[in-house]
């Protein structure tokens, strides 16, 4: 399998070759078609398998340059994590000028609200600092189409349940649900049971 057997855009394939990435990885084979299709997805998967360029690389085909409001959600359960996707979005969007921003505590709220008041096409944040900036109307979900829930087993077990169902209650409901973890305890499969239609399900 190759890049270019995706429908990828000259601007994605570029960044891709750019950071060095000859061939998509096993989580990003059966990830990519799939997210593609526009279908829901419960991904178990480690981390250093490449799953973030496998959700990142069709969100950031996915989603409109032109649109001024938020089209993707990404949920992290740690700011580290938060960043490190942030700039891989970035950087997979670099020749698309896809702009990503990072919610994540313990970082100036008035800094984040700046930042989306420019154009964000995808924000990436921990649940605590998302739901502050939708309770405080500086993250508008009006647009958002995409959510991936990354690492939801550390999410829960971080005691997050609450904020991300909170999160997700207010999305729009005509959206596609990504969920990636590593392990699957009764949780994070209620999770996926209670907000997710008909999931794929993929195990690497
Ligand atoms: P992740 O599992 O998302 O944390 O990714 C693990 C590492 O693999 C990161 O350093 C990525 O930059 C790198 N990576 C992701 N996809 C590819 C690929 N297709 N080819 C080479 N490296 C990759």
């Amino acid at each position: 399998k190759q890049f270019t057997d995706y429908p990828l855009s000259e601007e994605i394939v570029r960044a891709l070759t750019s950071l060095g990435y000859e061939k998509p990885t096993e989580v990003q084979t059966k990830v990519i078609p799939v997210a593609f299709e526009k279908k829901d997805l419960v991904v178990k998967s480690q981390t250093g398998s490449g799953k973030t360029a496998a959700y990142g690389i069709p969100l950031c085909e996915l989603v409109e340059w032109n649109e001024n409001k938020p089209q993707a959600l990404i949920l992290t359960p740690t700011r580290e994590l938060a960043l490190q996707v942030n700039e891989d979005i970035m950087n997979i969007g670099r020749f698309k000028r896809i702009k990503a921003t990072a919610l994540y505590g313990r970082h100036p709220f008035y800094e984040q609200k700046a930042e989306l008041k420019q154009r964000t096409h995808i924000a990436v944040g921990t649940p605590g600092r998302v739901f502050d900036h939708i309770q405080r109307g500086t993250l508008s979900l009006e647009r958002i189409a995409y959510l991936v829930i990354d690492e939801a087993d550390e999410m829960l077990n971080m005691g997050f349940i609450e904020q991300v169902q909170a999160i997700i209650q207010e999305l729009p409901r005509n959206r596609v649900t990504m969920l990636f973890s590593a392990t699957f305890p009764e949780d994070v499969a209620k999770l996926s049971r209670k907000y997710m239609d008909n999931p794929v399900e993929i195990e690497i």
